[in-house]
């Protein structure tokens, strides 16, 4: 699959470049291989060629491919959730996943935090923030962010690790900018309170579109689809 090899390497190099722009170690940039609607043997390829993080957004399609995969793959891949999740899947991702980028409720949370507590885990987890107050997105909004995050502080069984967000779908890159600078700012502030058993070291932001922006911008982790094993 040497179109795969091509693409994963382009994007590296990209993000390579954009960390090293403005001042970054390219190092603490992950890569999220985002992997809806691809088959098990083009991620099994994909992560043999250094993509070592797996994102999913349906919990049946990620237990699926992760019960093909991890088989005999030595458990090589951190899987990412990254959709929306209900309350009523977590039960079945909760052994396979490494991060879960899309907490935004209360009670989203207080069921992860029994689910991990059940089988002896903290499970890492980041808020997923509505950061462009969009009708169609999930995600908290900006002004309740703060409070959630407070409440998720006391439970024990949860890891907060920092904030996820997408930007509104633009053709123009430079449109997610202020976005992914709010993200950032929320991030400092949140930071600023202190709070027990929080931490905002990571920022999940940047798709295909948008990814260098965001990691000029901030971001860690980005999530990458269409770049990397073509249009869904
Ligand atoms: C699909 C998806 C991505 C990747 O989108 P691309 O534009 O294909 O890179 C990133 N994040 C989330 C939450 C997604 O659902």
């Amino acid at each position: 699959m040497k179109y795969l090899k091509d693409n994963i390497d382009e994007i590296k190099q990209r993000a390579v470049k954009s960390a090293k722009k403005v001042n970054r170690d390219p190092n603490e940039i992950i890569i999220v291989g985002v992997t809806k609607t691809v088959q098990s043997n083009v991620i099994k390829e994909a992560n043999k060629l250094g993509i070592n993080d797996i994102g999913e957004n349906k919990a049946q399609e990620l237990c699926e491919k992760y019960s093909t995969i991890n088989v005999d793959n030595n458990n090589k891949i951190k899987w990412h959730f990254i959709g929306h999740l209900q309350t009523n899947k977590v039960r079945h991702i909760i052994d396979k996943v490494d991060l879960i980028h899309s907490v935004d409720s209360y009670k989203l949370a207080l069921e992860i935090n029994k689910r991990a507590r059940a089988i002896d885990k903290v499970m890492d987890v980041l808020v997923q923030v509505n950061i462009a107050e969009e009708m169609s997105k999930f995600g908290i909004s900006i002004d309740k962010c703060d409070n959630l995050i407070k409440q998720l502080s006391d439970l024990p069984n949860i890891k907060v690790c920092g904030l996820m967000t997408m930007a509104p779908y633009s053709d123009h890159p430079e449109e997610s900018r202020q976005y992914f600078r709010k993200l950032k700012k929320l991030s400092i502030d949140i930071k600023d309170k202190n709070y027990d058993n929080i931490n905002m070291d990571n920022l999940s932001m940047g798709m295909t579109g948008d990814f260098e922006v965001a990691i000029e911008e901030g971001a860690n982790i980005v999530r990458i689809g269409t770049a990397l094993f073509g249009v869904r």
